[in-house]
C-alpha cells in the first residue's frame, strides 16, 4: 500500500545509541541531557535564537493562546489542521475566520482588517504546507491594532523566508514533530520566539509555572518533552538533509509529469526556501478529485484530503461561509510524498491521475 506519508525510521542502531545514553544517565524526563542537546542542535540547524521543545505540536499553540488570547477573538484561517481552531476554542477564545488566498492557500492578509473588532486579541495563522503567510502585511496590521501574532508553523521545519528562518516571524511560532511531519520525535513539538523575556514566560508556562521546586510564578501546564522523544529526534536529525533531498526528488517528479493543464499546484510565496513537506494538488472540481481518489484507492494508493472539511464547518462552531476556502478545500488532495517512494510507484500514481483527469470533465 502507498499512503500519503510514511514515517522516516532512522537506522535502529542510531536510536539504540541514543536510548543507551538515557540508561547511562538514568534520567527520563524533566529536561535531561538529550532534550537540552536536541534544543541546541535544532537552534543551529534552524538558525533560530531560541527554541523550547515540547511533548507535541498542539500544546505550544495552546500555551501561546493562553498568553495572548485573553479569552478574546482570535483571527484565524479556516484552511489548516483542526488543532489550530480547536486550540482557540480550548483556550476559551473565539475563532474568527478570515478566508484564504486562492493561490497561496494561506490566510488572505487583505481581509484581516475587516475582521478586527475591539475584542480581537491575536492573529493565529498557519503557514500551510510550509508556505509562508504574508508575514510583512500581517505584522503591519498587528502593529496598527496592537495585536499579537502567533504562527502555527507545524509544517515549517527548515523553511526560510527572505533568507531567514520562517520561525523568526511573528511574536511566537509553533512547530510539530509528530511522526507524520518532516522532522519527528514520534510525538513532539516546539515553541519559538525571539524575545528573551517572552521565552522565559513560555518556559515557565510549559513547566507547571514552577519557580524552583517550592514556588510558582503562576499557573502553568506540563508540556515538557521526555528524553525518550528527544532520543528519536537526535536519531532522526542527522538524516534531515537526506530526508529533504529525497522528498525534493518526489516533488520534482510530480512537477515534471503531472498534467497541469487540468490540475493546479499551490503557489509557494516568493523568496521562500520551501521544505517539500506536502504535495497538494487542486483539481478542477470535487467530482474530478473523487474520481481520482477512487482509482488510486483501487490501486492501493491512499492520498489524503488534507485539509478537508475546512475548519469553518466544524460541528462545535456556528457555520460561517468562507467562499474561497469552501470552493477550494473540496478540490485539494495531498499526494504520497515520503522517503523511499519508488520511481515505479510515482509512475503509476502520475499515470493514473493524468488518465482520470482527462476522462472526467469538470
Ligand atoms: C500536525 C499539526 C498540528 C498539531 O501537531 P501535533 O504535534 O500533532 O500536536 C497543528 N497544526 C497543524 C497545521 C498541523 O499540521
Amino acid at each position: 500500500m502507498i499512503t500519503v506519508t510514511k514515517t522516516f525510521f532512522p537506522p535502529l542502531e542510531d536510536y539504540q545509541a541514543q536510548v543507551q545514553r538515557i540508561w547511562d544517565n538514568q534520567w527520563l524526563t524533566n529536561r535531561g541531557a538529550l532534550v537540552t542537546e536536541l534544543e541546541e542542535k535544532l537552534k543551529k540547524h534552524l538558525t533560530v535564537p531560541n527554541i523550547i521543545v515540547m511533548t507535541n505540536g498542539t500544546l505550544p499553540i495552546q500555551i501561546a493562546l493562553k498568553l495572548f488570547g485573553n479569552g478574546g477573538e482570535v483571527i484565524t484561517t479556516p484552511f489548516s489542521y483542526v488543532a489550530t481552531t480547536s486550540s482557540i476554542v480550548w483556550e476559551n477564545c473565539t475563532p474568527v475566520f478570515v478566508d484564504i488566498h486562492p493561490e497561496y492557500l494561506t490566510i488572505d492578509e487583505n481581509k484581516i482588517e475587516a475582521a478586527i473588532t475591539p475584542n480581537t486579541t491575536a492573529i493565529l495563522a498557519t503557514h500551510v504546507y510550509g508556505n509562508p503567510c504574508n508575514v510583512e502585511i500581517i505584522e503591519q496590521i498587528a502593529n496598527k491594532y496592537q495585536l499579537k501574532v502567533i504562527y502555527d508553523a507545524a509544517h515549517c521545519f527548515g523553511v526560510s523566508y527572505n533568507k531567514q528562518s520562517i520561525f523568526n516571524y511573528g511574536d511566537i511560532s509553533t512547530c510539530s514533530f509528530h511522526a507524520t511531519k518532516l522532522f519527528h520525535c514520534g510525538e513532539g513539538g516546539a515553541i519559538l520566539c525571539k524575545d528573551e523575556a517572552l521565552l522565559k514566560t513560555l518556559f515557565n508556562l510549559h513547566n507547571f509555572g514552577h519557580k524552583g521546586t517550592l514556588e510558582f510564578y503562576g499557573v502553568g501546564i506540563n508540556a515538557k518533552m521526555s528524553e525518550l522523544q528527544a532520543a528519536m529526534g537526535l536519531a532522526v536529525l542527522p538524516h534531515i538533509d537526506f530526508i529533504v533531498a529525497e522528498r525534493k526528488k518526489v516533488v520534482d517528479y510530480y512537477n515534471a509529469k503531472l498534467d497541469f493543464t487540468r490540475l493546479k499546484k499551490i503557489k509557494i510565496r516568493e523568496n521562500t526556501n520551501w521544505n517539500y513537506s506536502y504535495y497538494p494538488v487542486i483539481f478542477e472540481s470535487e467530482e474530478q478529485l473523487l474520481a481520482v481518489q477512487q482509482v488510486l484507492n483501487d490501486n492501493n494508493i491512499i492520498p489524503r484530503r488534507y485539509f478537508y472539511p475546512s475548519l469553518n464547518t466544524l460541528p462545535y462552531l456556528t457555520k460561517v461561509a468562507m467562499p474561497i476556502t469552501d470552493s477550494i478545500a473540496p478540490c485539494v488532495l495531498c499526494l504520497p510524498l515520503y522517503v523511499g517512494l519508488s520511481e515505479s510507484d510515482l509512475e503509476l500514481i502520475v499515470s493514473l491521475i493524468n488518465t482520470v483527469i482527462t476522462s472526467v470533465a469538470k
